[in-house]
């Protein structure tokens, strides 16, 4: 019995492959850091809890409409209005399990076999395999050297008439760049006179620092009827620190909605309704815990960004937004995966390799977690690869020497 050619081809997550080289080190009590998480650590919003509550002592826990409560489905109309001015209906909303699951069905949706999807790198891991499951191709623009996007002309030189779709993601997970507002207009206009479809995955899009804000594609849309390409993704993962409900959801217009549906009726018929009622009690709900979210994260990023500039070598451009940075490395090692194996066997800490998001040479280093784990743990990598640092250093209660290179 054999499996198909297609899972043969799909990668394992890198994230979830750290995890179990990290358990193994933790299981023998050692105290390893993990900078390589994708969640904040906050609490879910008091309104969520309250509303998952409430639904579930109806004792009443059914199917929903496929395309998700109406309660949900109106807040993520007025959510789009608020924060993108743009006016749309709940028949142009979809609820899913998740970003993730979302950014599936649309390519289910969109796709035929050989289609291409231009992906930006860095990018995040899962894009090009979601193409690949759907019969599609991953074709990756690369940026220039030392910058976080491609330019407008490298896009354009990348598509062909098999170009279905462009996947932007901004702020980006692994960088934590905001692309400018004059690139996201230009990708807005090709995609417009080209008729391809321009995915935003807007997940992080509240996660901001310095002031700044990812600008909205619907602001520079001419096409403002219900055939326009433009599709915006989100959830409540991030925002809200709710990745364990697995919201998400889709704008887009009627057709793409009505057709996402019907895939969606086949491969999971509703996302539960429990976690419906949650994510629309965040939504609905006191929005402080995002500001605070913020807050803490800038407060990190700021934090992590001093511990790395007192480190020899390292380049690193700072974030915009989310809760990660992506240093580069390569003046210890041109190796992601390597480095990051190392650091892991020698330092117990936890990165993610560059490599993985299309960025050979650097490392995901997150700072959604404690304060204490981001200073000890850029100490314990300076430690294992600046020779300029001490020799010895302890972790835990136990003192390590540096005896290599
Ligand atoms: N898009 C990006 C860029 C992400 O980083 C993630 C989560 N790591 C997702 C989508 C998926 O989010 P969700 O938990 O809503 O599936």
């Amino acid at each position: 019995m054999t499996i198909s050619k297609l899972a043969r081809e799909i990668k394992e997550s890198p994230t979830l492959k750290m995890n179990e080289a990290a358990g193994k080190p933790r299981d023998r009590g050692e105290p390893v850091i993990h900078l390589g998480a994708g969640e904040p650590k906050s609490k879910v919003p008091l309104d969520a809890i309250l509303s998952a509550a409430a639904k579930l002592t109806t004792a009443d826990i059914r199917y929903t409409p496929t395309e998700g409560i109406s309660s949900l489905t109106k807040a993520v109309v007025r959510y789009t209005e608020e924060n993108y001015g743009k006016a749309v209906t709940t028949k142009n909303v979809i609820i899913s399990n998740g970003a993730k699951h979302a950014i599936y069905n649309l390519m289910v949706t969109l796709l035929d076999p050989q289609d291409e999807v231009i992906i930006l790198a860095p990018y995040w891991v899962s894009y090009p395999e979601i193409v690949k499951m759907c019969y599609g191709i991953p074709v990756v623009v690369n940026p220039e050297d030392g910058r976080f996007f491609p330019s407008i002309d490298d896009i354009i030189e990348s598509t062909s008439s098999y170009t279905k779709a462009i996947i932007v993601n901004s702020p980006n997970n692994p960088s934590g760049a905001i692309y400018p507002a004059e690139l996201i207009a230009q990708i807005v206009e090709f995609c417009e006179k080209k008729g391809i479809y321009l995915i935003m995955d807007d997940i992080y899009h509240k996660l901001v620092f310095d002031k700044k804000t990812a600008v909205s594609c619907y602001k520079f849309a001419k096409d403002q009827t219900d055939s326009s390409k433009l599709i915006v993704v989100n959830g409540v993962s991030k925002m809200y620190a709710m990745t364990g409900f697995r919201i998400g959801w889709t704008v887009a217009n009627t057709k793409i909605i009505g057709a996402m549906i019907n895939v969606q009726a086949q491969n999971m018929s509703c996302p539960s309704v429990v976690l419906q009622e949650a994510a629309a009690g965040a939504l609905n709900g006191v929005q402080s815990s995002v500001e605070s979210l913020r807050l803490t994260l800038e407060n990190h990023r700021n934090v992590m960004l001093n511990e790395l500039r007192a480190f020899t070598g390292i380049r690193t451009i700072p974030p915009d937004g989310t809760f990660y940075c992506l240093p580069d490395f390569r003046a210890y090692s041109k190796d992601s995966v390597g480095l990051s194996k190392m650091l892991l066997e020698k330092a117990l800490v936890v990165t993610v390799p560059g490599k993985e998001f299309g960025m050979e040479g650097h490392l995901r280093l997150s700072y959604c977690g404690s304060m204490k784990e981001i200073t000890q743990g850029i100490a314990r990598i300076k430690w294992a690869l600046d020779p300029d640092s001490p020799n010895e250093i302890f972790i835990g209660d136990r003192k390590y020497r540096r005896n290599w290179k």
